[in-house]
C-alpha cells in the first residue's frame, strides 16, 4: 500500500450500523424472486394478490445492516486474510476473482428483519402458500436493498480517496462455502443486527444476507472487471 493514504474511516475497524432503506421497493426483482421471467406480467387475480401482500410485507419489514471494514494482510486466488484487532481472520473460496484489487474488506450482515419472517411463516401454516411466498420475496428484496446501501454508504465515503467497492461475494455463493459464515460472523460478536447462526451455517431471520465487499483504487477494481462477466455459469439467474 506504499505511497497510499485512506481517510481514516477505512482504518476504523468498529461496526457501523444502516437502519432503514430509502429505496422504495423494487417490484421486478420481487417478481424475479417469485420466478417470473423478466418481461412476465401476473394474471389480472395474482396482480391484486400481489400488491396486497406486497404493501403488507413492505409494512413489516425493518431492514437493518452492520458492516466493519478491516485492511487486506493477504488475498490470493482462493485465500484472504483480513487484519482484525484480535488477529488474522481468512476466508476462502474464489475471493482472488471476487475481491481483486482490495486494500480492505469490508465484512456485512444485513437482514428484512423477523417480523416479515414470522408473516410468511403464518400464511404459508394457514395454507396461503402464494401470499407467503410473496412476502417471503419482498423479505429478499428488502435484505437485498439495505445490502445495496452498504454498498452506496462504503462508495460515497470511499470515493474521495479515488477508492470504489467490488460486488458483494457471500458464503455459499459463486465458491465460498457456506461455512465461511462462522468467520464472518465471529467478526460481529454480539453486533449482528439481530441475526443469528445455526450450528448448520443458516441464518435467521432467513431474509438476511453476509458477505465481503472489498475496497480498493478504483482503476484497479475497474480495470479487473466484474467476476460474474467472466464466470462460467451461463444459466446463473444470480448474474450482477
Ligand atoms: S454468474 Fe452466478 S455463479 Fe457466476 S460469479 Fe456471477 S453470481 Fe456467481
Amino acid at each position: 500500500m506504499e505511497g497510499e493514504r485512506q481517510a481514516s474511516w477505512m482504518r476504523d475497524p468498529r461496526p457501523r450500523t444502516i437502519e432503514g432503506v430509502e429505496a422504495p421497493l423494487s417490484r421486478s426483482e420481487v417478481l424475479r424472486y417469485l420466478g417470473y421471467p423478466a418481461d412476465a406480467t401476473p394474471q389480472r387475480p395474482v396482480e391484486e394478490l400481489l400488491e396486497r401482500w406486497m404493501e403488507e410485507a413492505v409494512r413489516c419489514a425493518r431492514p437493518r445492516a452492520t458492516y466493519r471494514v478491516l485492511p487486506v494482510a493477504a488475498l490470493e486466488r482462493r485465500r484472504v486474510g483480513l487484519l482484525t484487532p484480535g488477529g488474522i481472520t481468512e476466508f476462502g473460496g474464489s475471493v482472488g476473482r471476487f475481491l481483486a484489487g482490495s486494500r480492505y474488506v469490508a465484512a456485512f450482515i444485513a437482514t428484512s428483519g423477523s417480523e416479515i419472517d414470522r408473516l410468511a411463516g403464518d400464511l404459508g401454516r394457514s395454507g396461503k402458500a402464494l401470499e407467503a411466498m410473496v412476502v417471503a420475496a419482498v423479505g429478499a428484496e428488502r435484505a437485498e436493498a439495505v445490502e445495496h446501501a452498504v454498498l452506496e454508504q462504503l462508495n460515497e465515503r470511499a470515493e474521495p480517496d479515488g477508492f470504489r467497492t467490488t460486488l458483494p461475494y457471500s458464503p455459499g455463493y459463486c465458491g465460498m462455502l457456506l461455512t465461511e459464515q462462522t468467520g464472518l460472523f465471529a467478526l460481529f460478536g454480539d453486533h449482528t443486527v439481530g441475526v443469528t447462526l445455526s450450528p448448520e451455517c443458516v441464518m435467521t431471520p432467513m431474509r438476511s444476507v453476509s458477505g465481503l465487499i472489498g475496497l480498493g483504487p478504483s482503476s484497479e477494481i475497474e480495470d479487473q472487471g466484474n467476476a460474474c462477466d467472466r464466470c462460467e455459469q451461463v444459466n446463473c439467474n444470480m448474474r450482477r
